[in-house]
């Protein structure tokens, strides 16, 4: 685990000196910022938002490469879901407009085959429940088995809490990633859930790890959370260690708790994507849902060269994103080449 030595104080990050100590202790060592330190890059002000960027910038090159992995994301289960997360519009709870809907598996493996021409290494299969039925474990069977015959490209899945046996089929089926995101932080958790906990979520990213699948699992930023919180985030998914975190930033959806809540200055989500590229060095970071709407064009630019490594290619799962061509052509821009497959695939 990458975690500040003994003796590191947590006490010496104080505004004024966090970048000098993240440059010794993150750059030169590769160990991820402490709860406090990260604490105290948030705090930074704007005028030092080009500095810090451009640490973490080097932080990921040095530490991760210059290769970007694209992802895409399709729904085979659609809106409708029992539980209440307040940012999401597949809430079954809300006034939300999204409606269930179910994907077949040509259409899935269709989507697969075009994702595969953009590029991208991993495809992520999501469906919009608290945990998965029978049901949906069937499907996502028929789906997997289909795709592995006729596409090359890497399975991951996002189907909700797992249970043991669920865990070990996903894991038999040849899933490579599960997704499953903590959300926020712990103590933040209640004001974001209230049908189940921060704790359940762990214990099926504690399974998975377990069951030999890579763990992706980050959350959304701005739903209201203190600056102590976002570090308190940080840290936890630190603790996790997962392979990949993919940063959201919240697109606040009509209908939904949080439907009026203010989207995220775009200073305060670049320097959240740096501070969690210094607490988490070797991680893939991934650019997810809401960047478009709190950065704008050029925040692909800036997160790029500030810390992510990795974009989700198309569009998000209720919302629109960018056409793949502009990410595809901007990684051209800036020489990082797409990171090809794994060759054990
Ligand atoms: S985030 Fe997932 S579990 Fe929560 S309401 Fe939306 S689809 Fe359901």
């Amino acid at each position: 685990m990458t975690q500040a030595p003994v003796g590191t104080p947590d006490t010496a990050a104080t505004t004024e000196d966090v970048l000098a100590l993240a440059r010794d202790q993150v750059l030169g060592r590769g160990i991820g910022l402490t709860r406090e330190q990260t604490l105290a890059v948030l705090r930074l002000g704007d005028d030092r938002l080009e500095p810090l960027l451009e640490l973490a910038h080097e932080v990921r090159m040095k530490w991760c490469g210059p290769e970007v992995e694209v992802e895409g994301i399709i729904s085979l289960k659609t809106g409708g879901c029992p539980e209440d997360c307040h940012f999401c519009s597949q809430s079954g709870l809300f006034q939300s407009p999204v409606r269930a809907a179910w994907l077949d598996i040509p259409s899935l493996v269709e989507a697969a085959k075009q994702t595969a021409k953009t590029g991208a290494t991993e495809f992520c299969i999501v469906a919009a429940v608290r945990g998965p039925d029978e049901r949906l474990m069937a499907q996502v069977a028929a789906g997997v088995e289909a795709i592995r015959n006729e596409v090359d490209i890497q399975v991951a899945c996002s189907l909700g809490m797992l249970t043991q046996d669920q865990v070990d089929r996903l894991a038999a089926m040849g899933v490579h990633r599960y997704n499953h995101n903590l959300e926020t932080a712990r103590s933040y958790f209640p004001n974001v859930v209230t049908t189940h906990s921060w704790e359940e979520r762990w214990n099926t990213l504690r399974m998975v790890r377990a069951a030999g699948m890579e763990v992706c699992c980050g959350g959304i930023l701005g739903m209201g959370e203190s600056l102590e919180q976002r570090a308190e985030f940080a840290a936890d998914l630190a603790a996790l260690e997962p392979d990949e975190v993919p940063l959201n930033f919240l697109n606040p959806r009509p209908g939904t708790p949080f439907g009026d809540l203010e989207v995220l200055p775009a200073a305060d989500a670049l320097r959240a994507v740096a501070a969690f590229r210094l607490a988490l060095p070797r991680t893939l970071l991934r650019f997810a849902g809401g960047r478009e709407i709190t950065l704008g064009d050029l925040g692909a630019r800036q997160g790029i060269l500030g810390g992510i490594n990795a974009v989700i290619v198309g569009n998000y799962l209720t919302t629109l994103g960018r056409p793949a061509e502009q990410d595809l052509d901007l990684l051209g821009e800036l020489e990082m080449p797409i990171k090809a497959l794994n060759e054990t695939f």
